[in-house]
């Protein structure tokens, strides 16, 4: 209703609608979000690297070396305090890991042997770099954090880094999109989700330029330091379709539920009934090491977390919870037990979404890297 603001799909969101549509739908209805150390850490890494392509190295002397690691480590602890404090201020949210800083510093450091690799210094190291060659590296920035979008604003993404690519000439080749990932780095090839999303980096691009050079992609990934090129015919119409698809609607999207959907990362399982049916049916609830349930709990000792939880099935396809009178023992710590104590303090009673609680022994253990939430299922219509 009065949903006249116009409905725009980034390359992120259409990974999640081909995924599962419901899981789409369910991140468009403001719930609340989930932060995540992973995703706190990378957007600190390229922010980093980010600021590291748009400093000011004017007044430098251009043979000067030993300034890149002390400047970038400056940049990511700045970065890394800022999504900190971001990530405390989020109510859903696990633990922050400090010791993850190393990780955060690794992440960087491929980041910028990329970018070295980029102007033919991959030999040298962050602290035999010169300004020279950081100046070269400059000259090629084209872009930083840019965002895309179709001239009919139905499409949009947001661009790490756009760089010239030249010859050994210095005559340019055409444009080189780069994004940076910080997950985990591809064996040979790209995953087909991750191919899309950056065929539709350079298709909005193209859009916009149609006297563009050759565009190449890459998914540049900080975990081995290797750039990965994307290669494709235009992903457009496709994009176009699920832009159509994916048109704000008060009826929920089709779920589908499955190993790679709900199995994967769904941050949405507290308002979907169905992987709970899914699992139901076959046979998998509560199989594995780490599960997620509903539960109904009967006693909590808030001083020593632990308590009495009597385990749930679905009743129907809405999800409605049925007590099976099954009871186990229950652990709470840390931020798992916080989160609980948070959603009880709001008068909450009736069942309790538990997302990857620690299951395989006589007492569940719900720790800070669990979900506690109001059993909430949104029913299909
Ligand atoms: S839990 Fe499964 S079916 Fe439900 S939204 Fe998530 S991925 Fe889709």
């Amino acid at each position: 209703m009065g949903e006249d603001r116009q409905h725009t799909l980034s390359p992120s969101a259409w990974n999640r609608f081909e995924t599962c549509p419901r899981m789409y739908w369910l991140s468009r209805q403001r719930l609340p979000r989930k932060a995540g150390m992973a995703a706190s850490l990378g957007t600190a890494v390229h922010a980093s690297i980010e600021d590291l392509l748009q400093i000011d190295l004017s007044g430098k002397n251009a043979e000067e070396t030993h300034w890149l690691p002390d400047m970038a480590e400056k940049f990511l602890k700045q970065r890394w305090e800022e999504e900190k404090e971001i990530f405390h201020s989020t109510p859903r949210r696990p633990m922050w890991k400090e010791k993850e800083w190393d990780k955060a510093k690794k992440m960087q450091r491929g980041a910028i042997k990329m970018l070295l690799e980029l102007v033919g210094a991959s030999s040298v190291t962050p602290l035999k770099t010169t300004v020279g060659i950081w100046r070269n590296l400059l000259s090629r920035v084209i872009a930083v954090e840019g965002e895309l979008r179709t001239s009919d604003n139905r499409l949009m993404g947001r661009l790490d880094m756009l760089f010239a690519d030249v010859d050994d000439n210095g005559e340019l080749r055409g444009w080189i999109v780069a994004d940076l990932k910080t997950g985990r780095a591809p064996q040979s090839k790209l995953k087909p989700e991750v191919e899309r999303q950056l065929l539709l980096y350079r298709d909005i691009l193209l859009s916009n330029n149609p006297n563009a050079p050759p565009v190449k992609t890459e998914g540049w990934y900080t975990e081995n330091a290797t750039r990965y090129t994307a290669s494709g015919d235009s992903v457009m119409e496709d994009a176009l379709k699920a832009w159509q698809a994916t048109q704000p609607s008060e009826t929920p999207l089709e779920a589908t539920p499955g190993q790679s959907s709900c199995g994967g990362f769904c941050d949405w399982k507290a308002w979907c009934p169905h992987w709970w049916n899914w699992r139901l049916e076959n046979g998998t609830l509560g199989s594995e090491d780490f599960s997620d349930s509903v539960i109904l709990l009967h006693h909590f000792d808030d001083v020593n977390g632990s308590g009495i939880a009597e385990i749930c099935e679905p009743a129907n396809v809405e999800g409605r919870a049925m007590p099976t009178g099954i009871q186990v023992p229950i652990n709470f710590d840390g931020r798992g037990k916080e989160a609980l104590q948070e959603l009880l303090a709001t008068g909450h009673q009736g069942p309790i979404f538990i997302g990857s609680a620690m299951t395989n022994r006589e007492t569940w253990r719900v720790g800070h890297w669990c979900d506690v939430l109001a059993w909430s299922p949104i029913p299909d219509a």
